[in-house]
């Protein structure tokens, strides 16, 4: 049942053979080899709290292995990063995410969708840059339609290179997003020193909502002193219509989550945005 993941999640931990063999399948399937199975997007809302409405989505990669079916990214994404392969991943997804907004376009839909960047990524600026601005132009997509999500151990990374990577994407006029606010130790003044406009809070803390007084607490000081720097919160991992009324009532800005729907292929996402009423 569930995602159907797990077993080979638990599987894979143990054997660095596996993660060999996934590096030499991953590396076929980017380069569009037959048989190696078929690397995807899926995209989740994100919903306005107030009105309801789809504001955008967050791209997620899926790896459909052609003998062991569907794999998670919280394996492959590692062996990625592992094996040198994160680069040509990571170029894949933007470009990607570029031409479906494209098409949504073209549908008129007008849909921001949010990636994931790594570490490794962000360490090459103006690589990084020039894949952006080449995937933009060659889909006549503006940067505004582009977020990218950086985890908050990533953004409290102090090397220079990262810091200039965020400098730049922000001067591109991409939209960036601090990713499992909460788990890291970064304080709010140094993100602000950052080209930040949003805060996603942990889902570690909204599946607390409703039994614990301090994630409570904790929501709501992160959501006012966010909204007091002039940052947006986005709530990630909404999964119960209890944790989404806490939510509202403390003015969280976005709710993502199962509650609402779960990560979808694009034309399912298209009927989705579409068929839900005003
Ligand atoms: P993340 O960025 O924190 O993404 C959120 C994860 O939570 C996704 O898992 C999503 O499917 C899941 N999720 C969404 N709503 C709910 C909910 O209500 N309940 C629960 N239990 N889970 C929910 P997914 O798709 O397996 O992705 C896992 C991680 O893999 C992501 O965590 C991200 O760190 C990484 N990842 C995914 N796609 C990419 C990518 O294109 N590039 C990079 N670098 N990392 C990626
Ligand atoms: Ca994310
Ligand atoms: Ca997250
Ligand atoms: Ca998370």
């Amino acid at each position: 049942g569930g995602n159907g993941f797990a077993f080979f999640e638990a599987h894979m931990q143990a054997g660095v053979r596996e993660q060999v063999e996934l590096a030499r399948d991953l590396r076929a399937a980017l380069a569009g080899e037959a048989g190696n199975g078929r690397l995807a997007l899926h995209y989740q809302p994100k919903i306005a709290t107030a009105e309801g409405e789809v504001t955008g989505v967050e791209a997620l990669l899926r790896w459909n292995h052609p003998l062991r079916g569907a794999i998670s990214p919280v394996v492959f994404i590692p062996v990625a990063e592992r094996f040198g392969l994160i680069m040509p991943l990571g170029d894949w997804v933007i470009a990607e995410s570029c031409r479906q907004i494209a098409v949504w376009r073209e549908a008129g839909l007008q849909m921001r969708v949010a990636i994931n960047l790594s570490m490794q990524q962000l360490r090459q600026p103006e690589a990084l840059v020039r894949r952006f601005e080449t995937a933009l132009a060659q889909h006549g997509v503006d940067a505004r339609y582009l977020t990218c999500e950086i985890t908050e151990s990533v953004a409290m990374d102090d090397a220079s290179a990262t810091e200039r990577s965020l400098q730049r994407l922000a001067e591109l006029g991409l939209s960036l997003s601090i990713d499992d606010f909460g788990t890291g130790y970064s304080s709010l003044a140094y993100l602000r020193r950052l080209p930040v406009s949003q805060l996603k809070i942990d889902r570690s803390f909204i599946q607390d909502l409703e039994s614990s007084a301090d994630a409570r607490a904790i929501v709501k000081a992160v959501i006012e002193l966010a909204h007091a720097l002039g940052l947006q919160v986005v709530a990630e991992g909404v999964e119960t219509e209890g944790q989404a009324e806490v939510l509202r009532g403390k003015r969280c800005d976005k709710l993502q989550g199962f509650l609402f729907a779960r990560p979808m292929p694009a034309d399912e996402l298209t009927r989705w945005a579409t068929s839900v009423p005003d």
